[in-house]
């Protein structure tokens, strides 16, 4: 086989270039070389597949990562190279795609548990609000999944009965061996997909696998207490593997939505509460909300400073897979009036009269910092 060039120099891109500019440089190069505009020209033709295999590899992470790590050992091997003779859109069709498959297969789920077969997982994104993550959601999910086969029911046979026969690849065993780059690797048989058994009479629907595509839409239940960022799994809610094949995982990922009033810390819940200045300084009650949607009342006792919290027990979050509840805390803040009207501004004026030169009484901190200051510049 010829000597292989590196598939950035092909794209002429640096090792670090980003998916945007590898399609870029794609762009551009298959332009240049596209055999419509090179009729004739077989050193043209010979980059063109060149360059379109070069972005194959690149544009997938998982073979850009093998690749990176490995170089072009990582799609020789048992394939007869994939660039002779194929063409271009050969390995597009087929060998790279089970190669990575093979390789990759147990990280993505393929093919987990020691070669236990089973459909692809399929992930889902589930957004929530605050509320609904309190009190437990049902939300339906549209998903790009696979499913048993309507025409054959999954059997992937033609025939009524099923009908398989002994797979001719693997002669029965389900596995092949097979060296792939610098490894020499046992792999579930291409043929069987490791089952050992091919279908007779494929069904002309699914050519034979058992499963066709589908988007279906899924009811997901989502515990109450459930945070943000967590991962559910559905056992066997995944793709249909076909005849004989477990189904695979279905994962939902849920993100909790920020809220207006209320911050989750765990089971506890803060909500701050901003109070005028003279409720603050002569008390009061407020009414607040309550995540369940109640309210419920506070006492704020005469003289509260902004920052002082109030703890309501068992007002809080729910928590996971129990009837227990976190508390809730209230922040107060004191907001200071402003845009005051005459009289407003006057009756303030009369109040700071009233304390005269001693305000340590009314507001202890604000005397005490000035006497520290007083003490700081003597000191001195
Ligand atoms: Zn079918
Ligand atoms: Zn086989």
């Amino acid at each position: 086989m010829a000597t292989k060039i590196d598939y950035y120099e092909s794209l002429e891109v640096s090792r670090t270039a980003s998916g945007d500019e590898l399609k870029k440089a794609f762009r551009k190069q298959a332009m240049r070389y596209h055999p419509d505009r090179n009729p004739g020209d077989d050193a043209a033709e010979q980059k063109f597949k060149e360059i379109n295999e070069a972005y194959d590899v690149l544009k997938d992470e998982q073979k850009r990562a093998a690749y990176d790590q490995y170089g072009h050992a990582a799609f020789d091997g048992g394939m007869g190279g994939m660039g002779g003779g194929g063409g271009f859109g050969g390995f597009g069709a087929g060998g790279l795609g089970d190669i990575f498959d093979q390789m990759f297969g147990d990280m993505m789920g393929g093919r987990r548990g020691g070669g236990r077969r089973t459909g692809a997982d399929v992930q889902v994104q589930v957004e929530i609000s605050l509320t609904e993550a309190f009190s437990g959601v049902t939300k339906s999910v549209e998903v790009r999944t696979r499913v048993a086969c309507e025409s054959c029911h999954g059997s992937g046979s033609a025939d009524a009965g099923g009908g398989s026969t002994t797979c001719a690849t693997c002669h029965g065993a389900g596995k092949v061996r097979a060296q792939q780059g610098f490894f020499l690797v046992e792999r579930p048989c291409p043929t069987c997909h490791g089952s050992g058994r091919t279908v007779r009479n494929p069904c002309k629907v699914c050519q034979g696998t058992g499963t066709q595509a589908k988007t279906e839409t899924l009811q997901i239940e989502i515990p109450a207490g459930v945070e943000d960022g967590t991962r559910i799994r559905m056992a066997g809610r995944g793709e249909a593997g076909g005849e004989g094949v477990q189904p695979g995982d279905l994962y939902v990922h849920v993100s909790v939505l920020s809220h207006d009033i209320f911050q989750r810390d765990g089971a506890n819940i803060y909500c701050r509460v901003p109070l005028r200045m003279t409720q603050a300084a002569l008390g009061t009650e407020v009414e607040v909300p309550v995540i369940d949607g109640s309210r419920t009342r506070v006492r704020i006792p005469a003289g509260t400073q902004t920052g002082e919290t109030f703890r309501l027990r068992g007002k809080g979050f729910s928590v996971l897979r129990s009837s227990a509840r976190g508390d809730m805390y209230i922040q107060v803040s004191v907001e200071t009036p402003h845009h005051l009207t005459k009289r407003q501004r006057e009756l303030l004026e009369e109040f700071e009269k009233e304390a005269g030169d001693d305000h340590a009484k009314a507001s202890p901190e604000n005397s005490g910092f000035f006497a520290k200051v007083r003490d700081f510049f003597e000191g001195r």
